[in-house]
């Protein structure tokens, strides 16, 4: 993508122009199928952050009626009121078994739409549109799963079956408008064979450079980065259609296995809200068994008032009939026995009651801390893994991902309050030569040195993240033109000259960048491509340049 982007396209047009038209055209297609497999890609994406953000509010809010659930328990509130908070976290509960099961449904449809983006000819074809009605008819992971398996063997055995007939129909399907295929095979006929061998060489090239353009934009835990950077390294050498093939059936390899991965967690999450579940039951239980306690209890009270008032009753008869003082005294004696062991009687059950109630609330609470431990170990993993997947692998700064996150951010911000700021889009001079000069590894090292020098200067409001390849993007808060001009000069400045050595070889690294102040009712595509543009025109003035967008 980015390798073709200054070159100059007019020598192409000596070769007539016919020539020109078909390779414009299938730079067109190129631009096409790049958005397909973004939107695959955005698609999987969006995929794992909705899930992990429905996660995440999901179990904050559950985090907070726990702690309500807790609060009360502790203040010993009536039974009524416990119902009530148990049943709001049950309420939760229903809540993420709903996102859960719209979860399952848009798995399968990404899946779906996967499919259909992918349209190659024959046999493939109609097996896999029939996978994909399989697939459409989902409704659970563990449905799929079979059926995903399914699908990449049909597309590995679909390229396998391309690289044996060195046919070129499933490969330029793939990768170029169907609707095109009627037409193309008269010209075919009509074409001298050495134009049918640049032909193959140009659709390859701009294969080669849909799939680089793909794994950019892939963002990937760490294990599953190393390999796409294996799969990029390939890539960045020229390129034959075997190895082509290779590459891509190893990225319909790790496309799966995010996947995987996906379901995975999701079943994890799965499997804690059953556990939670459980443990809800159990606690509704105890807190039933205490309002049968509190009843029973209330029921003693009444019973002992009704003895009392019996034994007063017959007192107060038992005077009129009762004729010397003597008499009168033993009778109160012994009634006043009755209801003192009727009052002794009543303490030990109360006693008894009470140590019951206690215990039971003892558990509870331990049951009710033992969820919100693991309610926050929960949030915690999904935090973790949402910052994995904003960091770039190589320089240990935001990826690209993190970048549209925060442009949007930056952007909402922009439309609220009017705060303005600058973006600035890096791209490090003629590093292709660094690669082929000293090899990836030194390429590797200077990506992590500009990395860390746009890093470490910049305020801590300023937001710096790899774009992809050797390209980088700044958002400078609060920042005028004028100001980014000092700042992106100055910094362009210290990678000038900061004297990069790889095994003791001085190796030059100057870096150029353009950048745009965010214009009203601009939203952040265009404002990119101004920022780029002005890119365009540093690398035109020489290089080691900062350009103002207009
Ligand atoms: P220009 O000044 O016009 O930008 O020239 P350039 O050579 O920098 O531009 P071009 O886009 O042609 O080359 C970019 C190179 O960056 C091609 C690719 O091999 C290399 N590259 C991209 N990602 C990586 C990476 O992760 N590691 C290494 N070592 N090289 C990479
Ligand atoms: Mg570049
Ligand atoms: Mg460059």
């Amino acid at each position: 993508m980015a390798g073709n982007k200054y070159t100059d396209l007019d020598s192409e047009s000596d070769r007539g122009s016919k020539w020109k038209n078909k390779y414009l055209s299938s730079l067109e297609e190129l631009e096409v199928k790049e958005k397909q497999w973004g939107d695959s890609e955005k698609n999987l994406r969006a995929l794992i952050t909705h899930l992990t953000n429905a996660a995440d509010t999901s179990s904050l809010k559950l985090n907070e009626q726990l702690s309500v659930l807790r609060d009360a328990i502790n203040k010993g509130i009536a039974a009524n009121k416990l119902k009530k908070a148990i049943d709001e976290v049950a309420d939760s509960i229903l809540g993420l078994e709903a996102i859960r099961e719209k979860k399952k449904r848009e798995s399968s449809n990404h899946i779906v739409e996967l499919i259909g983006k992918i349209k190659p000819a024959g046999k493939i074809e109609a097996k896999l549109s029939k996978l994909s009605g399989k697939i459409a008819k989902t409704s659970t992971n563990r449905e799929i799963s079979p059926f995903l398996n399914d699908l990449a063997k049909l597309l590995v055995h679909g390229l396998s079956l391309a690289e044996e007939k060195k046919d070129k129909g499933f490969l330029s399907s793939l990768l170029s408008k169907k609707e095109k295929d009627d037409k193309e095979p008269e010209i075919k006929i009509e074409q001298s064979e050495v134009e049918g061998k640049i032909e193959s060489g140009l659709n390859l090239d701009n294969a080669v450079k849909s799939l680089i353009s793909l794994l950019e934009k892939m963002a990937l835990p760490d294990d599953l980065q190393v390999e796409v950077n294996l799969i990029q390294r390939k890539l960045s050498q020229p390129v034959d259609e075997k190895i082509f093939l290779s590459s891509l059936e190893q990225t319909v390899g790790i496309t799966a296995d995010v996947l995987g991965r996906v379901k995975k967690e999701k079943a994890e999450i799965e499997d804690f809200l059953k556990q939670l579940t459980g443990r809800l039951n159990e606690l509704d239980k105890d807190i039933r068994e205490t309002a049968r306690i509190r009843e029973l209890t209330h029921l003693h009270g009444k019973e002992m008032t009704d003895v009392m008032k019996t034994e007063m009753s017959t007192i107060e008869n038992g005077i009129n009939n009762i004729n010397n003082l003597d008499e009168l005294k033993t009778s109160i004696q012994s009634r006043v026995i009755n209801l003192r062991n009727h009052v002794d009687n009543f303490l030990i059950k109360e006693n008894e009651k009470d140590k019951q109630a206690a215990s039971i609330i003892e558990k509870l609470k331990k049951q009710v801390k033992v969820m919100e431990d693991e309610a926050e170990e929960l949030k915690e993993q999904i935090e973790k893994e949402r910052q994995q997947t904003l960091r770039d692998v190589l320089t240990e700064i935001p990826n690209r991902l993190a970048y549209d996150e925060r442009l949007n951010l930056e952007l909402a911000n922009f439309r609220r309050k009017q705060d303005p700021f600058t973006l600035v889009v890096w791209d490090i001079d003629l590093f292709k030569k660094v690669n082929d000069t000293y090899g990836h590894a030194a390429g590797d090292q200077v990506l992590k040195l500009v990395a860390s020098i746009l890093n470490k200067n910049i305020r801590e409001t300023d937001f710096i993240a790899r774009y992809g390849g050797e390209e980088f993007v700044s958002i400078l808060p609060d920042t005028d033109i004028k100001g980014a001009q000092l700042i992106t000069d100055k910094l362009r400045e210290t990678i000038a000259s900061s004297k990069f050595h790889f095994r003791d070889e001085a190796v030059n690294v100057t870096v150029s960048s353009g950048f745009a102040e965010v214009k009203n009712n601009e939203d952040s595509e265009t404002l990119f491509i101004r920022a780029d543009k002005a890119l365009y025109k540093a690398k035109e003035n020489g290089r080691n340049n900062c350009q103002a967008a207009l």
